[in-house]
């Protein structure tokens, strides 16, 4: 299946608490364009494919967690595009593969399994290290990621809002996102990590300017990276009841709570035009028990 960018809409929010505090909340719904690739990864990714394309290079190697949406999306991605892909993953090889590696090898994605240690500096094993393969950061970071992820505010009328909110990992989308906002918007990221006190600076570097104006909030990772509590999966199986959209525990639940929950803290202006960003990352849902989320 190919990525359907027709897809993408804008959901506009009519939960009551918006309503009460005169703030206008939008979603664009990135989770739209594919099953697989999930929402922003396929924006991150799309131009290093093209430039691996343009290079020749036959193979994509890339980094990532066993539950990783990188991973999962590099993959699908580049089935789609006739690439080869391989996959360098943290930790040892488990006997069972997590649901995203299951479906990354379906997609045709060798792995490496390499010790922590060896992932933290991302060592390259040696009989990956030449001229026909074509590395992408962890998380598609870099220049190409972002300059991907700018192009995400083409599909809505970006002036409209005068926030835009995501959540943030690497730092890659917000950073795209800051690059093509207008000057009077105004970007929020809300960081998924515990203590990611890198995550300013490695937002900064792949900035276009230093003077834009964004804002991390570090206040709503539930304990840290996937990390959840019983408070969020209630939340998100209640915002699905209110605004039949679904979200995941890792990025998106925690987005949509922390703008609820600063809604209610009366953070944003009456008036505020809000746009949320659904990056997407449903497929990692998957690794929840059955029948926690009602979707
Ligand atoms: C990867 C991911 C993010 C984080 O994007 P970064 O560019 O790494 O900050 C946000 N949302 C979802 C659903 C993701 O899968």
């Amino acid at each position: 299946m190919d990525i359907n960018t027709n897809a993408i809409a804008v959901d506009n929010l009519s939960i009551p608490l918006f309503i009460e505090k005169g703030i206008e909340v939008s979603v664009l719904r990135l989770d739209k364009i594919h099953p697989l690739i999930s929402g922003n990864k396929w924006f991150k990714l799309r131009y290093y494919l093209e430039d691996a394309k343009e290079q020749n290079k036959k193979t994509i190697v890339t980094f990532g967690g066993a539950w990783s949406n990188h991973i999962l999306a590099t993959a699908a991605s580049c089935k789609l595009s006739g690439l080869n892909s391989i996959g360098i993953i943290r930790g040892e090889e488990s006997s069972n593969l997590s649901p995203a590696l299951l479906q990354a090898k379906a997609e045709g994605m060798q792995f490496f399994f390499i010790s922590r240690e060896d992932y933290h500096f991302k060592t390259i094993p040696a009989e990956l290290n030449n001229d026909e393969n074509y590395f992408i950061n962890e998380g598609g970071y870099g220049r190409n990621g972002a300059a991907g992820a700018a192009t995400i505010l083409d599909y809505c009328k970006k002036e409209a809002y005068d926030k835009i909110c995501c959540a943030c990992g690497t730092g890659t989308m917000i950073a795209g996102l800051i690059n093509s906002a207008t000057p009077h918007q105004e970007i929020i990221g809300i960081s998924v990590l515990k203590n990611n006190h890198e995550l300013d600076k490695k937002i900064r570097t792949l900035l276009n300017t230093d003077t834009a104006s964004f804002q991390l909030i570090h206040d709503y990772h539930f304990g840290g990276y996937a990390k959840y509590k019983p408070e969020l999966i209630d939340f998100m199986n209640k915002f699905y009841q209110q605004t039949a959209i679904p979200s995941d525990f890792v990025y998106t639940g925690k987005l949509f709570f922390s703008i609820h929950q600063l809604a209610k803290d009366n953070f944003f202006m009456p008036g505020s035009k809000l746009l949320l960003i659904h990056s997407g990352g449903l497929t990692g849902n998957y690794s929840l028990k059955n029948g926690m989320l009602i979707f």
